[in-house]
């Protein structure tokens, strides 16, 4: 088995992906599949190798944002749905047919730009029921009907959003209940005007969690079947039993000594304040480390915390080794991950750069490879030994 030989990596956990559909199959109700939100490179995981062990783990649903991460998927094999939840150009709705990719009616303005296009394709409508995003108000029942009736359109589901799910304050809580009220609502018409058999679905991650009684046919899970919460404040109904599947690594390069009053980086952003040793580690914010992190961020490095130095370059970045001394080039730094007893959490990283962890993965850069963590390392790394990281065949 091979190391990987990139400079800034992603591993990613298959088992404990695993752990997490398996978490959210429990506490979702029988009848419900999981359409997992693959879009944005599964959350900077990488689309592609997501979709793949996911499907391994028996799913045929997935949404993406966009038509081109459909077929991205396809193009690599995943078969099953796939839903794209945002808006097709007209001109691009032929790549949707050809690709049998399931299209998002965003509203009844863009249904008629549809009918335009000649071909029929699968559609689920967009519903509004409060969020004001996308979707036809969940009010106009006779415009949704039409779209339903709509000849070159095969209506097979419509959904909706919920926008304060992941609020424990009670006026959010109502707004919710309104949102689901309003849907239920819109369900029951279109069944009593015939459309029986047409799938639902409005829970996301925190609706999942904090609305686990709620009964649609799919659950549109993103962040957190990745392990993650979007913040270290997200309030969960559901205590959820979740792993991260993620680490973020990179290379020890060079290790430089600076004697006191020396400085390191762009505009000297650093100055030894006595005699130090840093790491330069090979990964930037070209590769989706914030730069505003550097103050309080840290990396891990044999098991022990390096404290980020001065400025974060695009490229490249500086971390105080003073205190590990075994610290070389060549070697592996966590970003986010695990490194013996500490521990890097995304959730950390989003506190560090004032946001949400899904903005902290999702741009995770194209630069990075982006593994599967194999098993032998896991058992491996179970055994508290040392292990390194496999490129998938
Ligand atoms: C991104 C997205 C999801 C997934 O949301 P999470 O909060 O990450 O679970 C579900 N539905 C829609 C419409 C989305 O845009």
């Amino acid at each position: 088995m091979m190391a990987t030989k990139s400079r800034a990596w992603i591993e990613l956990d298959r088992n404990n992906l695993a752990h997490n559909v398996s978490f959210f199959r429990q506490i979702l109700p029988k009848n419900c599949r999981l359409m997992p939100a693959v879009k944005a490179e599964a959350y900077g995981h990488g689309a592609v190798l997501i979709a793949r062990e996911l499907q391994k783990l028996g799913i045929t649903d997935f949404c993406v944002a966009s038509a081109e991460e459909g077929i991205q998927l396809r193009k690599a094999g995943i078969k099953g749905q796939i839903l794209i939840l945002g808006y097709t150009h007209p001109q691009a709705l032929e790549d949707v047919a050809v690709w049998q990719l399931t299209q998002t009616v965003v509203d009844s303005a863009y249904a008629k730009k549809l009918r335009g296009y000649g071909g029929v394709i699968q559609v689920h409508i967009g519903i509004d029921t409060g969020m004001h995003r996308l979707g036809e108000s969940s009010d106009h029942i006779t415009e949704i009907l039409k779209i339903c009736q709509q000849p070159n359109l095969i209506v097979t589901g419509v959904f909706s959003h919920l926008c304060v799910a992941d609020s424990g304050k009670a006026e959010d809580e109502a707004f919710t209940r309104l949102q689901l009220a309003r849907f239920d609502k819109l369900i029951e018409s279109l069944r009593a005007a015939g459309m029986a058999k047409i799938k639902t679905h409005m829970l996301s991650s925190y609706g999942i969690l904090n609305y686990p009684e709620s009964n649609y046919d799919y659950a549109r899970c993103g962040i957190a079947l990745y392990g993650l919460m979007s913040s270290e404040h997200s309030r969960t109904g559901i205590l959820p039993d979740l792993v991260p599947v993620l680490s973020l690594k990179a290379r020890v390069t060079c290790i430089k000594q600076l004697k006191s009053g020396e400085s390191a980086g762009y505009d000297f952003a650093y100055t030894a304040d006595g005699n130090r040793v840093l790491a330069v580690l090979s990964i930037g914010y070209g590769d989706g480390v914030p730069r505003n992190i550097a103050k309080q961020g840290y990396a891990l490095i044999h098991g022990k915390k390096a404290k980020i130095a001065g400025c974060i370059c695009m490229d490249q970045m500086f971390v105080d080794v003073t205190d590990i001394r075994e610290a070389a080039p060549g070697e592996e730094a966590i970003l986010i991950g695990t490194s013996g007893k500490e521990i890097i959490t995304a959730e950390m990283y989003a506190a560090w750069a004032g946001t949400i962890t899904n903005e902290i993965v999702s741009r995770l850069g194209s630069r990075l490879e982006r593994c599967v963590k194999e098993e032998a390392q896991v058992s491996k790394e179970k055994e508290g030994k040392k292990f390194h990281s496999n490129k998938i065949p």
